[in-house]
């Protein structure tokens, strides 16, 4: 099977990084409703198959409590019909799936169900669901895999599976990602527009629907969070008017978004350490909390996440001196002046210490390192740490590779959809470059304001008011 669709298993995983770990995992065995698995049954031929492909089994409703993710893949169907058939949608919004109808849309391209064994060669690396590449498009087959995942840990993120694949069976592939957390992926993680309602469009219009259909609150949060995360990652040109800029957070303990005229995004009475942005920003305060952003102009608390949890059992002084944060696909660090400590792991922290870095923050950039943790040091030079866990505590810090900054007078840097650049110049003051020009002058429009952090970010009011 050569599935041209590695699945969003990994990218809603991504997405998610601080949050999925605060998640109970969901029990082992999901029972379907009698009622709804025989509907699911008439519908759909439903068949196990093995490592080879080769069927082993057709389901029958005798079936209904099969142990393994398999109960999560049917309850998720069963969800599609459960959903309101008529939603006022927005015009903007709209996309087939508004046209059709979620379940209609699913039906009239799937009609065969494979749910293939984790040893498939298809499933191995973790994918949740995908068509297949050599399948006859008439054939009209989906297949899962037995996983349990974060990307199918809610019935609206199972049944958002379902859509997502469905539309591949279309024609509509990915292209890579440009820049953020989902370029970091070995598989291509973006479409190029969501007007072309490629699957990730697909999906995002699958999340509106949700949100301006049901009734359910934390429903309706959730369907709004994960359309707002994939807006923002998996398009190369994203909707909803959304423009690239800077977040700036103040020493005033002010955050703000900048793409040329400010945009007030918070303040803050408690002293805020340092700020983190992946694809929602994080705040770290002095006093052990943490919040984040959800684009719904508010600020929320972070709790029983392993990040928050961590950060407030750290000590007031370890608190007062943290200089970053960073989280990727692959694990999690907190940085200090002479230290820094990593996941290696659920729950277990590996502590790598400096002995001639001497750290500002981690740098970013998207290029063939970017899997790896780097770090801006004080001196311009920027630090390659080593991609393995092993290698980066056994490797001295003398031994990193380093390559250089673009601008080593700046802790960071964001290009404005307006093509001026904004940099943070480390006296903590607004640098600011034209277009085609080479030279930094200091922003004038935030007098003598300093800031603490600056990163890229992108924002819209059309988002904050959906
Ligand atoms: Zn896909």
């Amino acid at each position: 099977m050569n599935n041209f669709t590695k699945s969003l298993l990994t990218a809603l995983v991504a997405t998610n990084v601080l949050a999925s770990l605060g998640f109970a995992e969901s029990t082992d065995q999901e029972c379907i409703p009698e009622a709804e698995y025989s509907f699911i049954l008439s519908k759909y031929k439903v068949e196990k198959i093995d490592a080879n492909d080769e069927v082993v089994k057709t389901y029958s409703p005798n079936d209904r409590c099969e142990s393994g993710a398999f109960g999560t893949y049917m309850n998720a169907i069963s969800y599609l019909y459960k959903l309101p058939k008529a939603a006022k949608i927005p015009s903007r919004l709209q996309t087939l799936i508004s046209k059709e109808g979620p379940a209609q849309f699913f039906e009239k391209r799937i009609a065969n169900i494979k749910y293939a064994s984790q040893e498939a060669e298809s499933c191995a690396d973790g994918a949740a669901g995908f068509v297949s590449g050599w399948d006859d498009p008439k054939d009209k087959i989906m297949y899962f895999c037995d996983l349990k995942s974060y990307a199918i840990n809610t019935p609206l993120a199972a049944s958002h599976l379902l859509v997502h694949e469905a539309r591949h069976i279309d024609g509509h592939r990915h292209v890579s990602c440009e820049r953020g957390q989902a370029s970091e992926f070995s598989f291509p993680a973006c479409d190029k527009t969501y007007q072309e309602q490629g699957s990730y469009g697909i999906g995002v219009g699958y999340f509106f629907y949700v949100y301006k259909s049901t009734k359910n609150e934390a429903v309706r949060d959730e369907a709004r969070s994960l359309a707002v995360k994939s807006v923002l990652i998996n398009f190369i040109k994203p909707p909803l008017n959304i423009t690239t800029g800077a977040i700036i957070l103040g020493e005033d303990n002010v955050v703000s978004f900048s793409d040329g005229v400010e945009t007030f995004l918070g303040s803050f009475e408690n002293d805020i350490q340092t700020m983190y942005v992946g694809s929602d920003p994080y705040l770290f305060f002095k006093n052990g909390e943490m919040a984040s952003y959800d684009f719904n102009g508010h600020w929320y608390l972070q709790k029983n996440t392993w990040v928050s949890d961590y950060y407030k059992n750290l000590s007031q002084g370890e608190r007062d001196t943290l200089l970053d944060f960073k989280s990727t696909v692959f694990s999690s660090c907190f940085l200090w002046p002479q230290y820094m400590r990593c996941t290696a792991g659920k729950g277990i922290f590996k502590e790598v210490r400096f002995s001639t870095i001497n750290p500002v923050r981690f740098y970013e950039s998207f290029d063939i390192w970017h899997k790896r943790y780097q770090i801006l040091d004080d001196s311009g030079k920027v630090y390659v740490l080593a991609e393995d866990f092993e290698d980066m505590m056994s490797e001295s810090d003398r031994d990193y590779h380093t390559t250089k900054t673009e601008f080593p007078k700046l802790t960071g840097f964001a290009m404005l959809e307006n093509g001026f650049t904004y940099g943070l110049g480390k006296d903590g003051f607004m640098m600011r470059r034209e277009p085609k020009s080479t030279k930094w002058m200091r922003a004038k429009e935030f007098k003598e304001y300093k800031f603490k952090k600056l990163y890229p970010f992108m924002w819209s009011k059309t988002l904050e008011d959906l």
